[in-house]
C-alpha cells in the first residue's frame, strides 16, 4: 500500500509506514479506511512531522584583507519552516540575490533544523540575466525542492525530504 502521509509504497502487513511512522488502519470490519476519511488526521500528522524543520541556507561576507578577500562571516537566513511550507506549498525568500555565472550549476549550503547539520545541493543556473531569488517548494510526499528565479525562469533541486 502506499502511504497517506508521505506516499512511501510498503508493504501492506505492516502496521505502520516504515519512513514515518503513519500508522495503517482498518474498519473493525477489516475494510480499509480511505485517504478522504483520514484527511484531517494526515494534516495534522504532516504538520507534526514537519513542524521541528526550518530550512535555512548559508550566506558568506567577505572582506578585503590586504590584497586578498577573505571571509569575514557566515550567517544562515531563514527560507522557510515546515509549517509555512505545508500550508503555502511554494515560498520565496524576499531577499534578491546578484546573479553568479562562473558555472552551470551552484552548491547550495542548507540545514534543516536550527544549530542542525549543514548539507550541500547543486541547483542548476537560470540562463536569464535577472537577480535571483531563492524559495522552496513543497513535493508530495513529504519532501521539497530549492527553486532559484531569474526573470520568469525557474530552476529547482532534486527532492530533499522533510522526514
Ligand atoms: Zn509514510
Amino acid at each position: 500500500m502506499k502511504c497517506f502521509c508521505c506516499r512511501m509504497d510498503f508493504d501492506s502487513e505492516l502496521t505502520q509506514c516504515p519512513r514515518c511512522g503513519f500508522p495503517v488502519l482498518l474498519r473493525p470490519d477489516g475494510t480499509q479506511i480511505t485517504e478522504e476519511d483520514l484527511k484531517d488526521q494526515i494534516k495534522a500528522y504532516r504538520q507534526e512531522l514537519a513542524g521541528e524543520k526550518t530550512i535555512s541556507i548559508a550566506r558568506y561576507f567577505w572582506k578585503k584583507q590586504g590584497e586578498k578577500i577573505a571571509l569575514d562571516r557566515k550567517e544562515y537566513v531563514k527560507v522557510a519552516d515546515g509549517v509555512q511550507l505545508l500550508k503555502e506549498g511554494r515560498v520565496w525568500l524576499n531577499q534578491k540575490f546578484a546573479r553568479t555565472v562562473s558555472s552551470p550549476r551552484f552548491e547550495l549550503h542548507y540545514r534543516l533544523r536550527d544549530g542542525g547539520q549543514e548539507q550541500r545541493i547543486f541547483i542548476e543556473v537560470p540562463k536569464s540575466v535577472s537577480f535571483w531569488q531563492l524559495g522552496a517548494e513543497l513535493n508530495g510526499d513529504m519532501s521539497f525542492s530549492f527553486l532559484l528565479k531569474s526573470g520568469a525562469e525557474i530552476t529547482k533541486t532534486e527532492p530533499i525530504s522533510l522526514l
